[in-house]
């Protein structure tokens, strides 16, 4: 069998040595792989949308919105393309890079890096929204506004990390004087008093606290700043926000509300903070407080297959409009998943696969023929009409409904937020990052997804069949996550080296493999079930088939651009594909340099 099975690879590999190469094709080193999902073509996706979309008139401004209803489609520029955009378009284009590996977008980088810096005109080292636009309502004031500058710090942070340029950390360390100039301390509590904040406000010190995203926000990036560069200060600071979350949340609270930030990315982004600086300062009851939060937002804000609610009250919306998802939101449920299963919560790899396998990448715009292009239109300072569809392949679905990228009854309609794109780009990244990690001499592959790590190499074959292959580049014990029982049956997992059977051994939700040796590869396979259930998602029903924690079809279905038309994905044997295959060990070794988020 073993034989039989080194023939067929011989004789693919001769068949994809003797076919043709394409333009720009070069020979060299190959392997076949099963052509499943696949993390590095999405992260692809999100450079060419980080990339082309900006504005290159106005120094690669990005635009915030993207309307698609007219002919042809629009990206038009609002306020937030001051501050806010070019920060997660940084941190978005930085984590997509470390994904893919490749060059592309490290001019783009110092686009966006310069926007920043060119920002910080109020003496805070802050980033002011300037009084005067072509394109948003002037006010006559500039409006140095808090969740913006959240956004420029993880991407000069993102930035310090790659390349640990000292003129970057300054300018990060000028923030953070900005932010003390503006904070409030009391108790040990620290906050901000509001979002926006204009050059003639003076701090009252006697402000009514309220937990807000401008205070919030901060927890990641601080807590972050502290481990990689030793911030005391930053520290400080993360932990005084944090404390101030848990101990005001609940008197900040409107009727009928839990999360307490309506906007559900906001509220899910601060509890991820919150995680970070609980796991990193060992408070177990306000780690145990966010965790029922993020259960809370699981159960009843989200579908199981990752579709995430914008709002968690229905405010700035219409009677008529529906809730709709934000990736953004989707993106901050992986997070405080992949961080809780990372801070005593295992369970929680279930639900990153669920959402990274089904409606994360599902909405990711791969497919740009629905957007209209034929008409013509001329650009001008607000907005560009030049090739949008092209452009904006690999950004994240803004409103979308549980079964269609489009929800023609979101509240706003036609249009997509581009805070999603580059956040969706970061998510990636966040996953990617977490696939396989080693730690006390052994390696463990958390998620049954493809990735290449200095360690060994994953190869999935769901959700085709449940086969998850471990070829192993270092000797070391392995441990290999199999789903939880309401996806897979565990009582039939069976283990394998190198086409030998061996017994199963269990330690938690790992099969382990005592010693492999390099070279050696691994395999675990068990039945995927298959099952369909039915969820009640903003009033309607929808039944979804599932193959274990992949979604096979959804009832109804959607109608402008549907999700989850996977027929393929009832055959039992993955297809396979040829790929180039590292020759360098250093190429292999580069994760070992990934940046951590
Ligand atoms: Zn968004």
């Amino acid at each position: 069998m073993k034989t039989l099975g080194i023939l067929c690879r011989l004789i693919a590999l001769a068949v994809f040595a003797a076919a043709p190469l394409d333009a720009g094709q070069t020979a060299g080193r190959t392997r076949e792989v099963p052509a499943t999902l696949d993390l590095r073509s999405h992260a692809e996706a999100s450079i060419n949308f980080l990339t082309r979309q900006p504005d290159p008139a106005q120094g690669m401004l990005p635009y915030f919105w993207t309307f698609f209803d007219d002919d042809p489609a629009e990206l038009r520029h609002n306020h937030w393309d001051y501050c806010e955009n070019p920060g997660r378009f940084l941190y978005g284009l930085v984590a997509a890079r470390q994904v893919t590996g490749s060059l592309e977008g490290i001019k783009e980088e110092r686009d966006f890096e310069r926007l920043i810096y060119a920002a910080m005109t109020g003496g805070d080292g802050l980033c002011w929204r300037p009084a005067y636009s072509p394109f948003a309502p002037g006010t006559g004031k500039a409006e140095m506004n808090l969740w913006d500058n959240r956004s420029d710090f993880m991407g000069l942070l993102s930035l310090y990390m790659v390349y640990r340029e000292p003129r970057v950390r300054e300018k990060l360390e000028g923030m953070i004087d900005g932010l003390e100039k503006w904070a409030i301390r009391r108790d040990g509590y620290m906050y901000f008093e509001r979002e926006d904040i204009y050059p003639d406000h003076a701090v009252d010190p006697d402000h009514q606290p309220r937990v807000g995203q401008h205070s919030s926000g901060w927890i990641t990036p601080l807590i972050k700043y502290y481990q990689v560069t030793g911030s005391e200060r930053a520290r400080r600071m993360a932990v005084g926000l944090s404390n101030f979350v848990a101990d005001y949340h609940g008197t900040s609270l409107k009727p009928g509300a839990v999360l307490g930030i309506s906007n559900v990315h906001g509220a899910l982004f601060a509890l991820a903070g919150m995680i970070r600086t609980e796991a990193e300062t060992g408070n177990a009851k306000q780690l145990e407080w966010a965790e029922r939060l993020v259960r809370y937002s699981a159960e009843k804000l989200a579908s199981s297959f990752g579709w995430v609610r914008e709002m968690e009250s229905r405010e700035w919306m219409k009677p008529e409009d529906s809730n709709s998802c934000e990736t953004c939101a989707v993106v901050d449920m992986i997070q405080c998943a992949l961080l809780l299963a990372q801070a005593g919560y295992p369970e929680y790899w279930d639900l990153v696969e669920c959402y990274v396998r089904n409606y994360f990448t599902g909405a990711q715009v791969l497919d740009t023929g629905w957007l209209k292009s034929a008409g013509q239109r001329q650009d001008n300072v607000a907005s560009s009409y030049s090739s949008v569809p092209e452009r904006v392949r690999g950004c994240f679905v803004g409103w979308g409904a549980p079964n269609d990228l489009v929800d023609e009854k979101a509240r706003v309609k036609g249009a997509i937020q581009n805070c999603c794109g580059p956040h969706g780009a970061w998510g990636l990244f966040l996953v990617w990052h977490r696939i396989a990690a080693a730690g006390d001499g052994a390696v463990r592959v958390n998620l049954s997804l493809n990735k290449e790590t200095p360690w060994c190499r994953v190869s999935s074959h769901r959700p085709y069949s449940g086969r998850v292959e471990v070829l192993m580049h270092r000797t070391m014990p392995l441990f290999v996550r199999v789903p939880g029982e309401n996806w897979v049956d565990r009582k039939k997992v069976r283990c394998s080296v190198d086409g030998k059977a061996v017994s199963v051994s269990w330690d938690g939700d790992y099969v382990s493999f005592p010693v492999i040796r390099e070279g050696q590869a691994a395999t675990v396979e068990y039945p995927l079930l298959e099952k369909t259930r039915t969820e009640v998602l903003d009033g309607v029903a929808y039944k979804v088939e599932w193959k274990g924690q992949t979604v096979l079809s959804i009832d109804p279905p959607g109608k402008a651009a549907p999700l989850f038309e996977r027929e393929c994905y009832r055959a039992r044997q993955a297809p396979l594909k040829v790929e180039a295959d590292p020759v360098f060990r250093g190429e292999i070794d580069r994760a070992l340099h990934e940046i951590d988020w």
